[in-house]
């Protein structure tokens, strides 16, 4: 047998770490069904409650109608539609890009830009809490790969040659909800010549003016930042990705990133239904305001009952637990009382800051704020 399955699955179970899917019986929105139950879901990266919206649907729908279900080929060949070429269109006016490349996934935009762009003698700087798909492309290229402690600028500075390479740092990060000081991030690209690269698959849609994401929210000029990446499955409600930036740097992973070039083009009715979606997220004020309102809401309360929630003012409130096991265990007292809370357990996040990850988005009523901190209070207490 050349691959030992069992004994990895075995040890991962030992150590309470095994992971399993759970089958929803509902789509995403405010309440979600499983095993025949409703829960309350603060689980969603649907920050603003887009997947659900009946518009979304409609729009999807229209796309279909128009453009088939499938794109048919890879862009370069016979895959890049009108509807394609719209989407970049309003996500570089949207965010103030020269240009942008559409992906089927994150995860891929990811792998693609990093492999096509770090050859052997550069250096790529990563925040030690980037995510796994960053982390996973930059394991696998052949460039040196320097992680630099969260959010810690001096000890990026410490580290940075002269124009070696490329710092790569998220803007809002996924286990945490705290922001990349990105100002500080783009001086010290500039100072130092290297580049910036800035995923912000969890500011997008959610922060910022018109909700052009954490950038626009720190006023940071977009032409500081060399790439940018974000992805269409979170605030969006839809799924897929983008990569934005120079018209010569788009040029360029037409021509390299093999992820793009030998991929099946996104669905046109998707990128359709994406540009609709963002029609409405840059008039979404209200809706984020709401949201910001319940933010500011959970955190005076959780902070109140002495839950140990780390600085975030995005949509993601981690409650850290600490213990794996405990983690796991509130989560399921939450769930016995139809709360759907998901734990974060190594190797997601560090030993030792096992956590609650909720996520609140626009679609939740003040009622399921008060509600969670209530059953917070004493799923947490009776642990
Ligand atoms: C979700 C996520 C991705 C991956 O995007 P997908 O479209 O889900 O593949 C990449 N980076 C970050 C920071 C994410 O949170």
């Amino acid at each position: 047998m050349p691959f030992d399955l069992k004994t990895a699955l075995d040890e991962r179970a030992r150590e309470g770490l095994l992971r399993q899917r759970q089958i929803l019986q509902s789509g995403q929105s405010r309440f979600i069904r499983l095993h025949d139950q409703s829960y309350l879901n603060f689980s969603s990266n649907d920050y603003l409650g887009l997947a659900s919206q009946p518009f979304l649907a409609k729009a999807w729908q229209e796309g279909l109608d128009r453009w088939g279900a499938g794109s048919g080929a890879s862009p370069l060949v016979t895959g890049y539609t009108q509807a394609h070429a719209d989407l970049e269109q309003t996500l570089a006016e949207w965010l103030g890009v020269e240009a942008v490349l559409l992906f089927s996934t994150g995860f891929a935009a990811n792998q693609a830009v990093i492999k096509a762009l770090l050859q052997k003698d550069h250096i790529q700087y990563q925040d030690r809490l980037n995510h796994a798909s960053l982390q996973e492309a930059g394991a696998h290229s052949p460039a040196k790969m320097l992680r630099f402690r969260h959010n810690d600028m001096a000890h990026l500075a410490s580290l940075l040659q002269p124009q070696s390479g490329l710092i790569i740092s998220e803007g809002v990060f996924s286990m945490d909800g705290d922001q990349a000081p990105c100002r500080q991030l783009a001086d010290l690209a500039a100072q130092s010549g290297n580049w910036l690269m800035i995923d912000d698959a969890h500011g997008l849609g959610v922060l910022g003016a018109e909700g052009r994401g954490t950038l626009s929210h720190q006023h940071v000029p977009p032409d500081r930042v060399h790439i940018r990446m974000a992805t269409f499955g979170k605030a969006l409600g839809t799924a897929g990705a983008f990569v934005g930036g120079s018209r010569k740097l788009i040029d360029y992973l037409v021509n390299f990133a093999r992820d793009y070039v030998y991929s099946t083009h996104m669905p046109p009715a998707q990128a359709y239904a994406t540009s609709s979606a963002i029609e409405w997220v840059k008039q979404a004020d209200s809706e984020r305001a709401y949201l910001q309102s319940l933010i500011r809401e959970f955190r005076a309360e959780a902070a109140e009952l002495g839950l140990n929630v780390p600085e975030s003012e995005t949509a993601i409130q981690p409650v850290i637990i600490g213990d794996a096991e405990q983690a796991v265990n509130t989560a399921n007292r939450l769930r016995s009382r139809g709360l759907w809370v998901s734990a974060i357990r190594p190797p997601t996040v560090p030993k030792g800051s096992a956590r609650l990850r909720i996520t609140l988005t626009a679609a939740h009523q003040q009622a399921d704020i008060s509600l969670l901190l209530k059953e917070l209070k004493e799923c947490t207490t009776n642990a």
